[in-house]
């Protein structure tokens, strides 16, 4: 055996080693995906799939699922923003590749865009993504290593891609809880507790999906106390940065000068209403020198993908520069109005409670699963209301909190009205004492 091994090539060694010492020679085909394709999972597909949605044929379908505010169409990007790429496309000029990192006059406008608040960054801060989940996935890459059995903190309820990204390259992910009655704030001490010497991220996401929740300064400067106690840097997912309801105020991590180093994740993709548009930005706000080599290491990474759409880059000077504040007020008083919709209509359904959110696109409602004894459970609940009344939200399973459920306010007011309206006397309907 030992001399057949010895005299076949380097292929059939390899062949060998991967189907059995008896078969020098592969002989059938066997392709097998990797570990890291193998590990690589949507977790909302898998719930979602697996209830085998059927709505009912009388009532048209109202998705209250898709975090995606184009669908219905009643929100489109402002002429400004459409006529930038028109430009740049006629110009001919950004057809070819950009350096990895992103042309040098659209890192330039994106830092000066979040330099706000006594922040500044330079355009050698910025490194421009494919999309802002590009940007979470270079910063998780960057910073956690599965090789070494390191973790990283992510939010519960929480975005499901921290740890799709995350499991896919075999980083381990430990949840922080957040508090729905105390406006989604982090259990400070539950994510203090979470820290171990393997941890070298925590995920922090502000506004937050699925909360629609916008911290105050006090809370950030509590989570960064603990992130700087530990020397553990934050990746913060501010991708619904400034998008909050009329009167409150966005607070980025960034300008708090913690002396946290910080990799703040942003893109154009939800407030500027272009989420197919993949632009998204990383932001290096390091205070204190720890990123050096984290910055190269960034530059490296944006290297696998020869860097994002040049198309965009070219544009997003003037898309940033000539979108009129008008425009995002307008999105922003939306939401708010459309919040106030829900919250106000959803509170008259029996056995629900809705959490007003004060951002971003979305709005969480508590199920109190003892009064509806006949669903086994959220993703049950979801699936039936979905047969009675052609309705579907996100079940909190999809966040990692069930027992709740996640509705979009970018549907348009009448289809939410409609839609809202169809949940409550669902609930009305199947409520029990
Ligand atoms: C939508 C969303 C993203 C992804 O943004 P893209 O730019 O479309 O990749 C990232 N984080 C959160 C919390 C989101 O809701």
């Amino acid at each position: 055996m030992l001399d057949k091994l010895i005299k076949t090539s380097d292929i059939d060694i390899f062949a060998t080693a991967e189907i059995g010492i008896e078969t020098a020679k592969r002989e059938v085909w066997k392709v097998e995906p990797s570990s890291t394709a193998k590990n690589c999972r949507n977790f909302i597909r898998e719930i979602v799939d697996t209830l085998d949605l059927q709505p009912n044929p009388e009532k048209p379908v109202i998705a209250l699922s898709i975090g995606d505010p184009t669908v219905y169409g009643n929100l489109k990007p402002s002429p400004e923003t459409v006529k930038a790429v028109i430009d740049i496309i006629e110009e001919g000029l950004c057809n070819g590749y950009a350096p990895s990192v992103g042309y040098e006059s659209a890192r330039e406008a994106v830092a000066e865009y979040l330099s706000y608040d006594g922040v500044n960054f330079r355009a050698q801060d910025i490194v421009l993504c494919s999309g802002c989940s590009s940007s979470l996935e270079i910063c998780i890459t960057a910073l956690a290593d599965g090789n070494e059995g390191h973790n990283i903190l992510i939010p519960r309820p929480g975005f499901a891609i921290y740890r799709t990204l995350a499991e896919s390259i075999g980083v381990q992910v430990k949840y922080y809880n957040l508090i729905p009655e105390n406006n989604w704030e982090a259990d400070l001490q539950h994510l203090e507790a979470q820290i171990d010497v393997k941890t070298t991220a925590i995920v922090l996401n502000n506004p937050s999906n699925p909360c629609g929740s916008n911290y105050s300064e006090e809370h950030l400067r509590n989570i960064l106390d603990i992130a700087y106690r530990h020397r553990i840097p934050v990746i913060a997912d501010e991708i619904y940065e400034r998008l909050v309801f009329p009167g409150k105020k966005f607070i980025s991590t960034s300008s708090l000068h913690s002396g946290v180093p910080i990799l703040v994740c942003g893109g154009l993709a939800k407030r500027f209403l272009v989420p197919g548009w993949r632009l998204g930005w990383i932001a290096v706000h390091d205070e204190i020198g720890a990123f050096e080599h984290i910055r190269k290491s960034l530059v490296s990474l944006s290297q696998r993908t020869i860097g994002s759409n040049t198309l965009i880059q070219g544009a997003i000077a003037s898309i940033i520069q000539n979108t009129p504040q008008s425009f995002h007020d307008e999105l922003a008083s939306t939401l708010a109005l459309h919040a106030q919709i829900a919250f106000e209509r959803l509170s008259n359904a029996r056995g629900l409670t809705p959490f007003m959110p004060d951002s971003a696109m979305y709005m969480v409602y508590e199920i109190n699963l003892r009064h509806f004894p006949q669903f086994e459970n959220g993703l049950d609940m979801a699936k039936k209301m979905m047969e009675e009344e052609s309705v579907f939200c996100l079940p909190g399973e999809c966040f990692q909190i069930p027992g709740f459920m996640r509705i979009v306010l970018t549907v348009p007011q009448d289809l939410l009205e409609e839609a809202c309206d169809r949940i409550v006397e669902f609930c009305n309907r199947h409520y029990i004492e």
